[in-house]
């Protein structure tokens, strides 16, 4: 008998349809001998719309209240399944966050998960009651309801089979596995058996949105067996393992692509010590992530060009707090531009292997593809070129990479 989690994503409960079936898939693990968590997401595209409604609502809002707000579609999804379960003959209850409870930081609309009190599900387990969890939430130490960020049921699950020392942590989703890319956008895109925790890291942190970022590296920090697999066909999917159980390692594994970004340029900027700080400390202050950039050798002696990106929905935001600046800080132009997107080339096996940023570099300038920032980390180089180039970029860096399925 072994103790699992099953996550199931938006799509896999769409409809009533889709939660009865994975109520199947629920009710024969639980026949095996099985000990079942469910972290289960809001039915597709409720979260989207319970955001819309809290935008709609106000410009600027309270995020105490959006987190209220957009908790709410799980708590759906929850009992909905309880109750098809039940219907089936399977004993099972919902629980939402508080009530477990998940605790989280008081960073509403991102929480971090700090404690999982899983006594009382661990005794129901143990006495073959299911647990249906409601994913994506949890409770800060005031009480009141946190969300741990888009795709945050990931991590739900992840941090439940750390909390109950789950032996797996399989997670539903609408493709059959982890892919060498994103398989809607590239045909050829091929299905891994196995990828490493920290290919996957990167992975998520670049883009691929198969799995959330913060539910890899929680899973990095606590062994927990990760597997990603369709809800929708039987099959073995893709498990995520440590380096050396890989036995022939690839020089790359994948290729991502995050829309998610915006360029901002400012023109002759003063060449002097405090400069770069003087900019980027009020943009950390006002929380907003700076990912990649490049600052210009001055010409002239005395002056400089910075580039950098943020996440798109921050872009008005950061073009505000450098446009407040200008009293202490000289610069010529504040250029901004969102239709850009981030590319990189994954893989562990870089590290070892010289000439795969320049293969980057290469074949991007035979598609005539202009890169804007380039950035690197050990198992990852990644570009900035124009939006409209992502399919294309994408593509033809899956096939001079070796990565195209036959
Ligand atoms: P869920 O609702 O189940 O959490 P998501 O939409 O968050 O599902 O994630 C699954 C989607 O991730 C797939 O439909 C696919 O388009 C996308 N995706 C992006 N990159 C990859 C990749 N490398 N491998 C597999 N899927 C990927
Ligand atoms: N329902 C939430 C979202 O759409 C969480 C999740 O699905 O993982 O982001
Ligand atoms: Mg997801």
């Amino acid at each position: 008998m072994a103790r699992i989690v099953m996550k199931f994503g938006g799509t896999s409960v769409a409809d009533l349809e889709r939660i009865r079936s994975v109520a199947g898939r629920i009710k024969a693990e639980v026949e095996a001998g099985n000990q079942v968590v469910v972290a289960i997401s809001a039915m597709a595209g409720v979260t989207n719309q319970l955001a819309d409604y809290a935008d709609q609502a106000a410009g600027i809002y309270d995020l105490h209240e959006y987190d209220v707000v957009v908790s709410s579609g799980e708590q759906v999804s929850a009992g909905i399944l309880a109750i098809v379960l039940q219907d089936m003959g399977v004993a099972a209850r919902s629980w939402l966050g508080w009530q477990i409870p998940i605790r989280t930081d008081d960073t509403h609309g991102s929480a971090r998960i700090e404690d999982i009190y899983a006594d009382e599900i661990s005794r129901r387990l143990g006495e073959g009651q299911v647990a249906v969890v409601a994913g994506f939430q949890g409770v800060d130490a005031q009480g009141r309801i946190t969300t741990l960020g888009r795709g945050g049921t990931d991590t739900s699950a992840v941090a439940l089979a750390a909390a109950l020392g789950a032996e797996r942590c399989d997670i539903y989703t609408d493709v059959d596995g982890v892919y060498t890319t994103d398989p809607r956008i590239v045909a050829k895109a091929r299905k891994l058996d196995r990828v490493t925790y920290e290919e996957m890291l990167e992975m998520a942190s670049q883009g691929a949105k198969v799995l959330e970022t913060r539910a890899v590296e929680m899973a990095m920090k606590h062994h927990v067996r990760v597997r990603v697999l369709s809800s929708f066909e039987d099959g073995p999917g893709t498990l995520v393992v440590d380096e050396d159980e890989i036995v022939e390692q690839a020089i790359v594994s994948g290729i991502t692509y995050s829309r998610d970004e915006a360029k901002v340029t400012l023109t002759r900027v003063p060449d002097r010590p405090g400069a770069a700080a003087g900019i980027f400390g009020p943009l950390a202050e006002a929380a907003i992530n700076v990912d990649m950039i490049v600052q210009n050798v001055s010409v002239g002696g005395d002056e400089t060009g910075l580039t950098f990106t943020v996440p798109q929905a921050d872009l008005a935001r950061a073009v505000a707090v450098i446009e407040g600046l200008r009293e202490n800080l000289e610069y010529g132009d504040l250029l901004a531009d969102p239709d850009v997107v981030k590319v990189s080339v994954i893989g562990v096996g870089m590290r070892s292997h010289a000439g795969v940023a320049q293969k980057m570099f290469a074949t991007l300038a035979e598609k005539g593809i202009n890169i804007q920032v380039i950035s690197t980390s050990e198992i990852k180089v990644s570009v900035l070129v124009a939006e409209e180039y992502t399919e294309l970029a994408v593509r033809s860096l899956h096939s001079a990479y070796g990565l195209d399925a036959e």
